[in-house]
């Protein structure tokens, strides 16, 4: 039974890419089929990243780590029928039950499939995303949608240990970043840090409930770490090491150009919508998502400014 699991577990799962790999989000300039996913990346024997497709066309990325105990999971996917998918593939690694949920992002490419999680599961949600949740769940009853999962308290400090039998995740909120309740989960003995949507591999920088200049310091605080040497993202590509670190310090430039613009705009005396017609966003126009998300970031920052300025 054990053998077959992990016989079949290599016939699915991947590596990390090599550094020669194209760096981008998107799967078709990097040459992976959208038929490779959803897949597991095993970062080591008993952590996972899982990479699953969203639209339109680009991965969400959930933690798995196994101890002894159960399994631990950081950040779902975005859909009932997506996440029931990872926890049977979770079944192909372990028979163990998911006991933990990390909240890394509140937001719903990420927790929209949390009702089949186990009801008995042990939920860590920073106190700014509970109170998003719960806002989000009474619109959906309002609404008539599918109902939220609303976990039943938020953790009491910035870092939570957890022991899962053999292994221990360490649970950090290091500051405001994309949705204001950003957990982080660092692995200590892989030296490894999940940073959910605190992270965007060449995605555009997504803003919509972001703080911008709180993000890029707790970015800081997440390169800062002495004992990390991965840093796994939220929406994009798992990369090596060495090559995460480059990519999350260049995901750093990206919202530094962003901030920059907006204020350099704000500055010349634009409306929002002048603003809006005329960013020039240079090199960051080609990252995933650009077009989508430059109206929503010029918005948000211009608030922020505002805010700043007061
Ligand atoms: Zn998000």
């Amino acid at each position: 039974m054990r053998l077959a699991a992990l016989l079949l577990f290599a016939a699915t799962a991947t590596s990390m890419p090599a550094q020669s790999t194209v760096r981008t989000a998107d799967p078709a300039a990097r040459g992976v089929p959208l038929t490779a996913f959803p897949r597991f990346v095993k970062l080591s024997d008993k952590v996972y990243g899982y990479e699953e497709i969203r639209q339109p066309g680009f991965t969400t990325v959930s933690l798995v780590v196994i101890g002894r105990n159960g399994v631990l999971v950081a950040d779902g996917q975005g859909s009932v029928q997506a996440t029931q998918t990872m926890l049977d593939k979770i079944q192909t690694l372990t028979p163990l039950p998911v006991k933990w949920y990390v909240v890394g992002s509140d937001h719903g490419d990420h927790t929209a499939g949390n009702s089949v999680l186990p009801k008995d599961i042990r939920f860590v949600v920073h106190a700014n995303s509970l109170a998003q949740l719960r806002k989000d769940s009474a619109a959906a009853v309002a609404a008539n949608r599918p109902a939220v999962i609303v976990p039943t308290a938020a953790m009491t400090s910035d870092t939570e240990t957890l022991d899962l039998g053999g292994i221990t995740v360490r649970v950090r909120f290091l500051g405001r970043a994309h949705t204001g309740g950003d957990l982080m989960v660092e692995v200590p003995s892989e030296k490894l840090l999940f940073m959910s949507e605190a992270y965007l591999n060449r995605v555009f920088p997504a803003m919509r409930s972001a703080y911008g200049a709180e993000w890029v310091r707790t970015i800081d605080s997440a390169l800062a770490l002495k004992n990390v040497d991965l840093f796994i993202p939220g929406h994009g590509f798992i990369e090596d090491a060495k090559v995460s670190r480059e990519e999350l310090v260049a995901f750093r430039e990206s919202l530094l150009a962003v901030i920059a613009e907006v204020k350099r705009l704000k500055a010349a005396g634009l409306t929002v919508d002048q603003a809006i017609a005329q960013v020039n966003w240079g090199p960051y126009t080609k990252w995933f998502l650009a077009e989508q998300q430059s109206p929503i970031a010029i918005r948000r920052l211009w608030t922020e400014l505002d805010g700043a300025s007061k």
